[in-house]
This record gives structure tokens, C-alpha cells and sequence, in this order.
């Protein structure tokens, strides 16, 4: 859309504005862009999902400005009857008319003019309605009444239309609309009430909480009310409910302190925190190609603002009030309007720490918020004062600029929580398994047993059956024979003794053969019986035989399968030290993640000036120490906690991982740990800094050499750490790592760490043998002044090792390494050097330098004479003046050659 500026030429007083379209009928108009007018300096942000690149979300947004007329009241009617109305609307035109006698009058123009005839639901949907469907959204929104008391501020927001439903007013409506577009399974709206009287905040809702304090938040100056009731709401009755509490505390609260409504300001505050549904930051891994998702949340903010009345400002002034007394009747009033005229002039200083009214409303102008404004002004000739001053306010609000911007998080908190209750449930469900596994185990192993014992023991009876019946058989096979053989003797005696040894004939010959050859073939039947059934006791062994090599079989089967079981077990417990594996490199990817989060939005907070260059800031000490100690380190616990479940071997092997973003990422980690002292020995002992120094010379990535140089300026702060970076070969890395660098920021890590190794006296002859001056002097020419800064340092670290080298051991004084690697024109041409930070360092260098006469004929010749002098002179740091003064005081050679231009120095 465009925008266009237009003068209200109609008369002189006209206010001069930019305006585009507001209209009535549809929202979208008032989300339409205006061209920034360079107000919108001040922006805070909290962290904003699109991490890099800053303000690609930001929309520029001007506060709307609206004016209401309240119709004439019974008393106006009668008192006024013979008057016209103060002020003339003209609607169509968005003009208002206000008239200074009988034939004059000023016109001004607003973004909507609305008429004593203006319904309550036009009013919200021209004044209200945009601001809401802009905090459902994701933006923060205010929209707040200005005017006199008794011109309807409060008929505009807080009417409760219990009695009239048409009469409801822009609270009412505004929770309504919220009410009826979330989605109660997974957004929230709470809301707190509290009046603001005599700089002291009540809380409307639990009266008894009468000084709450408000807080804001260092990382990105969003303020808080932590003492505030907060109500969660669900339906629309418990709201109007929690409005009627609200005001009948207003009310009691007031008459307590002998005031009317009038002086306070009330304050309506909806907290509403959307999931956003199919948006996430997605980490996938390659091997399990699962992905994890943190949820994208919402946390918008809408304010309604009924003020104080006006006329108080006013009052203050026009009724001989002192300064003091006005600050005491309405001080917040009073800071409104100055902040507000200082955003509209776009003046460098806005005043809003003057007050808590202008404190709670930072966000709602100049802030990041959709602001809208309706200033209510009433008919009556009598208050044309007022009624003038109320609609300059207006105009004045009408240049403030915002700069819109969605307040979108991912939400972190949650993805942690999912990803343990997964982790505990794997791991329940690996025990689980292993138990049943081991159960089964045992289970038929027991049952082998069992039947290996059952078949032995049956065989074992078997056999002692067969046994003994083969014993008894044969016991009665030959109890037979036995018997029979008897009988045969007793006939053979018996003959004998009846015939004698008489040869007898053939009868009786052919007798007995015929008895023994029947003998014979029963003795032969019985023979052939006795050898079926052994062949039958055989045929039974045979069979028990067989049984028992089938057990055999079966249970050597049984074997195998316990065997196969047991892999398996090994298996899972394979299975699961690889899924552990993989947690921990989630863990690590999370814990990287959710510190660049936190990072991000540390410097958004911090810079501001578009630059992302801080991304890295943590890893140098002097800006560290500059933030709050206090701040985040819930998180830096949660941090150092993963870091130890992960483990530093584990995020160090990364560092040679085949896939570059694993090993960026990684490299990130270590630095964001050397960071921390607490963390640098461990590194150090567990081989990072070699690896650190590995990937400088084996890495081709930019970010990687940035973030590693960064790591290794961190660990050059300890001594021990120094010397192992220099036997490695350190230098040379670092000069190597400059010489191909191409972003700033590369250059001012290396620069850094080599700064930190000129600070080492027992180093100093090494690290110039090795081109560590030559490195540090070549990266002036990127100009950048964080560079120049480290280059600065490095110098005067150098010089006071130096010095104090010197000084101590007496050693005799050759010319500076610094002299002799030809630093002096640079130092010289930056002695005066506007940055502070790269001035002081050379201040102190120059100083040090000059303490020894060998280097004070360089210097003479190279003009750090008359630098001496100045810094003796004019420097703002009284220790380096006094410093400056004395050497140079007491050098043979800076006198005599002030003595020679004839400059008294005293
Ligand atoms: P304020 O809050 O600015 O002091 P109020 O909202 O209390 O003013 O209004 C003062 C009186 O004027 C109330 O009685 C109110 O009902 C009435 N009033 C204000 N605006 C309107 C309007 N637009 N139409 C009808 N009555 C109004
Ligand atoms: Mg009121």
C-alpha cells in the first residue's frame, strides 16, 4: 500500500501527517505498511524464530490515532442550549474542526473521526478489532483511551453491556473475538487487571496485592508484572465476572485512598500463547531418519489502557500547581506525553524510565507492538481547553512509529521434555525385553534338564526290568535243564540195576534212543525259545538306545536354540548402545541449538545495530563479563548437565565427523565449553585444543576456522595452554588461518588468540620468530575495528612483556622486537584512533615502549614522541596520563629533543 504525506493546508495550525488508509470496514487496511520514518530505532525482540537474518520480520507500524465524541449530557443540554458544539465532525473526511470563535477554527485530520452517533461494536471494529486480530497473530498489541474525565474512556473500554448487549465496550469485545478464534486444546488466555495511582501498582483482582513491582527482563527489556494475579480464562461469563470483580476493587480501592477512578489508570493485560500447528524446527538424524520437532509457540500480549483523565496534565500547569505537586497528582500522565513527543520528534532520548506508566507501555510505542489510540473528547465550549490539548495529544501519537514484530519461539522446553519421556520409554522397553528374554532363557533351559533327566532315568529302569527278566529266564531255563537232566540220570541208573551188565537185544537199545531223541527236541524247542526272547531283550535295548540319542538330539537342539537366544540378547544390547549413541548426538545437535537460540537473541538484544557479528561475542571475555551474570544460567546448568551426559570425548570425535554440518556444529559446542573456564582443562586434557588446531589446518570452511580461532583465543587465556599452542605449531596455523580469511570476524578470533599469546614473557622470542608480529600487523589491513581492537592488544601485551622483561631482569636493552618488525608507523598513525578500545591499547604500548632508550631514537624519528606528549596532555584515563607524563619525564633522550625544539615541557 502506499503511503503519502499529506499537509492540512485548511488552516495554519494544521498538524502536518502522514497518513494512509484506515478504514472502516476492513481490518487489513490497518495492517497496510507505512514507510518507516526513521523513529523506529528502538526496538526490543525477544527470540524470534529465523534466528539469522534479524528483522526480516519486522513491520513498520504507526500508532492509529481515533477520536470519539461523547453525544451532549442532560446537563449540557440545559447549560450549553445556547451554544454550538465546541468541535465539528466531519466523518467522511476523517476531519475534525475545532473552533476558536465565531468565524475561525482549527482542522485536524485523524485516522478515524467517530461521531456522537458512532455505535459501540463500529468503535470496536475500526479502533479495537485490528489490534486483535494482530495479537491472535502472534504480535503484541495496546490500544488505550486518552481524554478529559467524564468524556467517555471508560463507556468506550470497560462498559460491561450486562443489561444492553450493544453497549458492551472494547474489553468485552476484544475477549469475545479472542475467545471465539483459539483453539482451547492448544492455545491459552489469561488475563491480569491492575490500576496504576501515585506510582504505585494494585492489583484489581486480590485488592490485599498493593505494590507490585514491575521487572524487566535483561535479555530483551520485556516487562513483567510477577506479582499480579493471573487469571486463566475459559469462557466468556467467568471474564465479564472477572471485569465486575475488577471494578467494584477499583471502586473500593479508590474510596480507601480518598480518590476518584479518574487519577488511576486501569490496566487490562491478556497473555495469549498459540501453538503454531505444522511449523517446526526440524533435526533429523540419517541413520534412524526419524525426525524431532520443536514446537513453534506464539506468547502475544494485548494491553487496554483506560487512563487517568487529562485534564490533569493540565490542571497541573494552568492552576498555579508546583512541579512537584503536578509529578505527585499524575506523574505517569505527564511522562506519557513527553515520551510521546520525544517519539515524535524523533529524539534520541525517550524518557521512558521516567515513570511506570511509560515503563509498562515500552512495547506500545516506539516498542514492537500494534498501537491504537482513541482520544474522546466531549461537545461543551466550556472544556475547549481541554478538549484542544486532548486532540494534540492525538496528533502527536499519530507520528509514533512501531516496528511491528511476531513474538515466535520455538518451544524448546517441550521438545526436551518429549525427547526424555521417549528415552525413558526405550530404555523401560529394552529392560523389559531383556528380562523376558533371560525368563525365557531360564525357562528352557530348566525344561531341557528336566527331560535329559526323565529320559535317563527311564532309560536306566528300562535296562534293570529287562534285566532282571533275562536273569529270571535264565534261572528257570536252567532250573529246567537241571531237572531234566536229573530224570535223565535216574532212568539210565534204573536200567542198569534191572538188566544188569547182561547184553540185552536190540528192543531195548531202541528204546532209550527213542526217550533221548524226544528229550533232544524239547531241549532243542526250549534252546530256539530262550533265543526269541533274547532277541526280543535285544530288540527292546535297541529301541531304549534309539529313544536315548533322540533325546539327545533334542536336547542338542534345545542347546542351539538357548545359544541363538543369547545373540539375540546381544543383539538388543548392541541395538540399544547405538540408540544411545544417536540420543547423545541429538542431545549435543539440541543442547548446539538451543545455545545459538539463546545466543541469537542475547544479540539481538545486544546489538541492535543490524549487525549478526556477536554471534561468537561469548568467546571474548571483556564482552562477557559486560552481560549479567545471572542471566540464563538455568540454562547454562541444564547446558553443562547434557554436556556431561554426552560427554566431551564424544562432541570432540565429531569434530572429525565425515558430514561438515556434524563437525560445525561440533566445533560450535567445544567453543560455547572453552568458553567457560571451568570447562577449559577438561578440553585441553582430553586432546581439544590439538583438534582444535587439527581443523585450522585441515579445514576448509570458513565458519569452521571462525569458530575454532575463537575456541583457541579462549583457551590462550591460561598459560599452560599457551605454551601447548605454541609447541604445535600454533603460529603458524593462526597466520595461515588469517592470510585466507575473508570474514572480519575470522580475523578478530585470530587476532585474539595471538593477542592472548603476546602476553606470555616467556613466549615472546618464539612466537616473533615465528611471524606471530608479521600476522598480527598483516590483519590491519581489513580496518574492522573489533580487528584493530585485537591487533591493538596484542601490541601492548607485547610491549609490556617486554618492558617488564627488562625492567626485571635486567636484561640490556636492545631495540623492540616490535621496533625492529616495523609496528611503529601503524602504532603511531592509531595512537589517536577514534575507537577507545584500539586507542587505549596503543596508549599504553606507546608507554611501554618508551621506557627504554634504545627504542626512543625510532621513536622521535617516527613522531610517537609528540603522540607521548599528547597522551601526557589530553588523555581521558588519568593513570595512563600520569604514566605518559613520567616516562617521559624521566628519558634523557625525550628531554634533550624537547629542549631542541624548544618545547617546555614541565
Ligand atoms: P471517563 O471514563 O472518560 O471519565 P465515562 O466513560 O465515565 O468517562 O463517561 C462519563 C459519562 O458519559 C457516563 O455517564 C457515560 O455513560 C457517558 N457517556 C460517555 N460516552 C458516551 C457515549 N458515547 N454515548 C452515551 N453516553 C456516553
Ligand atoms: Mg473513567
Amino acid at each position: 500500500m502506499s503511503s503519502f504525506s499529506y499537509r492540512n493546508g485548511i488552516t495554519s495550525k494544521g498538524v502536518g501527517m502522514k497518513l494512509d488508509n484506515y478504514s472502516s470496514k476492513s481490518s487489513s487496511s490497518f495492517k497496510s505498511k507505512v514507510q518507516s520514518t526513521g523513529s523506529s530505532i528502538r526496538r526490543s525482540s525477544t527470540g524470534s524464530v529465523g534466528g539469522g537474518s534479524k528483522d526480516d520480520s519486522a513491520v513498520s507500524g504507526r500508532v492509529r490515532v481515533a477520536v470519539r465524541l461523547r453525544p451532549r449530557n442532560a446537563e449540557e443540554m440545559v447549560a450549553d442550549a445556547d451554544f454550538a458544539d465546541c468541535v465539528e465532525l466531519q466523518p467522511e473526511l476523517k476531519r475534525l474542526k475545532i473552533r476558536k470563535n465565531n468565524w475561525d477554527s482549527d482542522t485536524y485530520e485523524f485516522d478515524e473521526v467517530l461521531t456522537e452517533f458512532a455505535s459501540q461494536k463500529r468503535v470496536y471494529e475500526v479502533v479495537a478489532k485490528p489490534v486483535v486480530e494482530s495479537v491472535l497473530d502472534g504480535y503484541n498489541g495496546t490500544i488505550m483511551a486518552y481524554g478529559q474525565t467524564g468524556t467517555g474512556k471508560t463507556y468506550t473500554l470497560g462498559r460491561l453491556g450486562e443489561e444492553d448487549t450493544a453497549g458492551r465496550g472494547i474489553m468485552v469485545r476484544a475477549l469475545e473475538n479472542i475467545l471465539a478464534e483459539i483453539s482451547h486444546e492448544t492455545d491459552a488466555v489469561s488475563v491480569s487487571y491492575f490500576q496504576l495511582y501515585m506510582e504505585t501498582v494494585q492489583d484489581l483482582i486480590d485488592p490485599a496485592n498493593d505494590n507490585i513491582s514491575i521487572v524487566e527482563d535483561p535479555r530483551n527489556g520485556d516487562v513483567s508484572l510477577p506479582g499480579v494475579t493471573l487469571v486463566e480464562i475459559r469462557d466468556q461469563k467467568s471474564f465479564v465476572e472477572l471485569l465486575r470483580i475488577g471494578e467494584a476493587n477499583r471502586f473500593a480501592a479508590n474510596t480507601k485512598l480518598n480518590t476518584e477512578s479518574s487519577r488511576s489508570h486501569a490496566i487490562l493485560m491478556v497473555h495469549l500463547k498459540r501453538s503454531i500447528k505444522g511449523r517446526n524446527s526440524s533435526l533429523s538424524t540419517e541413520s534412524t531418519g526419524k525426525t524431532l520437532k520443536a514446537p513453534i509457540v506464539r506468547k502475544s500480549k494485548l494491553v487496554i489502557v483506560d487512563l487517568a483523565g487529562s485534564e490533569r496534565v493540565e490542571k497541573s500547569g494552568s492552576e498555579g500547581h508546583t512541579f512537584e505537586e503536578a509529578k505527585s497528582i499524575n506523574l505517569s500522565l505527564s511522562a506519557l506525553g513527553k515520551c510521546i513527543n520525544a517519539l515524535a520528534e524523533n529524539s534520541a532520548h525517550v524518557p521512558v524510565r521516567d515513570s511506570k506508566l511509560t515503563r509498562l507501555l515500552r512495547d506500545s510505542f516506539g516498542g514492537t507492538a500494534r498501537t491504537s489510540l482513541i482520544i474522546t473528547v466531549g461537545p461543551s465550549p466550556r472544556h475547549r481547553g481541554e478538549t484542544s490539548s486532548t486532540i494534540m495529544f492525538g496528533q502527536r501519537a499519530m507520528k509514533v512509529e512501531n516496528m511491528l514484530k511476531i513474538k515466535e519461539e520455538f518451544d524448546y522446553k517441550s521438545l526436551s521434555r518429549k525427547l526424555d519421556v521417549q528415552l525413558d520409554k526405550l530404555v523401560a522397553e529394552h529392560e523389559r525385553q531383556q528380562k523376558a528374554f533371560q525368563d525365557e532363557v531360564e525357562r528352557i533351559a530348566l525344561e531341557a534338564q528336566k527331560r535329559v533327566a526323565d529320559a535317563e532315568r527311564n532309560y536306566a529302569d528300562a535296562l534293570e526290568e529287562e534285566k532282571l527278566k533275562c536273569q529270571k529266564d535264565y534261572a528257570e531255563s536252567i532250573k529246567k535243564l537241571e531237572e531234566q537232566w536229573a530224570e535223565k540220570q535216574e532212568k539210565h541208573g534204573q536200567r542198569k540195576v534191572k538188566f544188569g551188565p547182561v547184553d540185552d537185544g536190540i528192543d531195548q537199545k531202541s528204546n532209550s534212543e527213542l526217550s533221548t531223541s524226544g528229550e533232544v527236541a524239547k531241549i532243542k524247542k526250549t534252546l530256539q525259545n530262550e533265543i526269541l526272547l533274547r532277541k526280543a531283550a535285544e530288540a527292546e535295548v535297541n529301541n531304549l538306545r534309539n529313544q536315548l540319542t533322540q533325546w539327545k538330539k533334542t536336547e542338542a537342539a534345545r542347546n542351539d536354540e538357548i545359544s541363538q537366544l543369547h545373540k539375540l540378547v546381544e543383539d538388543e544390547a548392541h541395538q540399544k548402545a547405538r540408540l544411545e549413541e544417536e540420543i547423545a548426538i541429538l542431545r549435543s545437535q539440541l543442547l548446539q541449538i538451543s545455545f545459538e537460540a539463546d545466543q541469537t537473541r542475547r544479540n539481538l538484544d545486544i546489538g541492535g545495530n543490524g549487525e549478526l557479528s556477536g554471534s561468537l561475542d561469548s568467546l571474548i571475555p571483556q564482552v562477557k563479563h559486560q552481560q549479567p551474570r545471572d542471566s540464563g544460567d538455568g540454562e547454562k546448568a541444564s547446558m553443562v548437565k547434557l554436556f556431561e551426559q554426552v560427554g566431551l570425548h564424544k562432541i570432540l570425535s565429531l569434530l572429525e565427523a565425515d558430514d561438515a554440518d556434524v563437525r560445525i556444529h561440533a566445533v560450535k559446542v567445544v567453543a560455547n565449553l572453552a568458553a567457560e573456564e571451568t570447562n577449559q582443562e577438561k578440553i585441553v586434557e582430553a586432546g581439544g585444543l590439538t583438534s582444535l588446531l587439527t581443523l585450522l589446518r585441515s579445514s576448509n570452511d570458513e565458519t569452521i576456522h571462525r569458530v575454532a580461532a575463537g575456541a583457541i583465543a579462549n583457551l590462550a587465556m591460561n598459560e599452560t595452554n599457551q605454551e601447548l599452542i605454541m609447541s604445535q605449531g600454533g603460529i603458524s596455523l593462526l597466520s595461515f588461518t588469517a592470510a585466507n580469511a575473508e570474514d572480519p570476524q575470522t580475523l578478530r578470533m585470530v587476532a585474539g588468540a595471538i593477542a592472548n599469546l603476546c602476553g606470555n614473557d616467556k613466549l615472546q622470542v618464539k612466537l616473533r620468530a615465528e611471524g606471530g608480529i608479521m600476522a598480527l600487523l598483516g590483519m590491519v589491513s581489513c580496518r574492522h575495528p573489533d580487528v584493530l581492537a585485537q591487533v591493538a592488544r596484542g601490541i601492548a601485551n607485547f610491549a609490556k612483556c617486554e618492558s617488564r622483561a627488562i625492567s626485571t631482569q635486567g636484561i640490556k636493552a636492545g631495540k623492540s622486537l616490535l621496533i625492529e618488525d616495523g609496528a611503529l608507523p601503524w602504532i603511531v598513525q592509531n595512537a589517536n584512533n577514534e575507537a577507545s578500545q584500539i586507542r587505549r591499547h596503543i596508549e599504553l604500548a606507546l608507554c611501554h615502549l618508551a621506557q627504554h632508550e634504545a627504542n626512543t631514537k625510532d621513536m622521535i624519528n617516527g613522531g610517537a614522541l609528540w603522540e607521548l606528549v599528547r597522551i601526557s596532555r589530553d588523555c581521558s584515563r588519568e593513570d595512563i596520563r600520569t604514566l605518559a607524563y613520567r616516562t617521559l619525564k624521566s628519558s634523557p633522550s625525550f628531554q634533550a629533543e624537547l629542549k631542541r625544539q624548544r618545547i617546555d615541557y614541565g
